[in-house]
């Protein structure tokens, strides 16, 4: 059974996170041999894309606090080479980002031809926490799904490849993890008082995130749902995504600029 089938989003179709088992595996067990072929995978296609120059990959990595996107960053990435590589961690907006609109911040950040861009977090945030926290009307919000949509066409014409995770964990396994940051000192610092308040809006937050995965999961730049309980899943799962994605493109060395039969070093 292929996972990727059953965690894209059919463009068009409900992702209906509550019946995803944020447990599931199909079937597949740990293999981390395996794991680090795929790396060394991505390590090569990555080189590839870079001489290459014709396309860029932007990741998009969305979850609910705790959801494991440092983790999946550190882990599917370890190996590739920084050059070529940017992240972008998504904060709230500053003064000078809100009195532009929503995408400034993020077209900016969107990754030249040859590189690997990863948002850790992104303009999603303004269909999610904007919407839960009604930090902007309705009639507003309501048309930002367009607005992502007709942007991240654009992007794709420009031939940015364009995938989005959303890590999906559980509401224990979330507590789990914050037990840990609580108990754990080397983790103490990543604790934060308003992840405990976010878990009261779980339900909000799996509401938005239904009619965003619903609305802009599209066939140029699909949102896949990755069971996330389980870490080495999650990992396994998106740098499986990764490399098929770079797979794709048919990537090749540029020709040489010179004939290099005719080049004499003296
Ligand atoms: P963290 O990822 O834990 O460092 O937290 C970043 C915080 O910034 C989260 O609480 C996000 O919800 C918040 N954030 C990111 N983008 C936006 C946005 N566009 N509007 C409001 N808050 C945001
Ligand atoms: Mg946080």
């Amino acid at each position: 059974m292929d996972p990727a089938k059953h965690c894209i989003v059919k463009p068009g179709s409900k992702p209906r996170l509550r019946d995803r088992d944020p447990d599931e595996t199909f079937g597949k067990r740990r293999n981390d041999k395996a794991l680090k072929k795929t790396l060394d995978r991505l390590r090569s296609l990555q080189q590839l894309l870079y001489a290459d120059r014709r396309y860029a990959l932007l990741i998009v990595l969305q979850a609910l606090d705790a959801g494991g996107k440092d983790g999946t960053i550190r882990h599917v990435m370890s190996g590739v080479n920084p050059q070529g590589c940017q992240v972008t961690a998504f904060k709230t907006p500053t003064q000078e980002q809100l009195a532009h609109d929503f995408l400034w911040r993020v077209h900016e950040a969107v990754p030249a031809l040859g590189n690997i861009g990863i948002f850790n977090r992104s303009h999603y945030e303004d269909v999610l926490v904007v919407r839960v926290h009604k930090l902007v009307p309705k009639q507003l919000w309501h048309k930002r799904y367009r607005h992502i949509n007709d942007f991240e066409k654009m992007l794709t014409d420009h031939k940015v490849i364009i995938l989005k995770f959303f890590l999906h964990i559980s509401k224990d396994e979330q507590k789990r993890r914050l037990e840990a940051r609580i108990q754990d000192p080397s983790r103490n610092w990543k604790f934060s008082m308003a992840d405990v308040e976010e878990r009261h809006y779980w339900d909000d937050y799996t509401k938005a995130y239904e009619d965003a995965l619903e609305r802009c999961s599209t066939d140029q730049a699909p949102w896949y749902v990755i069971p996330s309980n389980n870490k080495w899943f999650r990992n396994y799962l998106v740098a499986e995504l990764v490399v098929r994605a770079l797979d794709q493109l048919g990537l090749k060395y540029p020709r040489p600029t010179v004939d290099i039969s005719k080049v004499a070093l003296d």
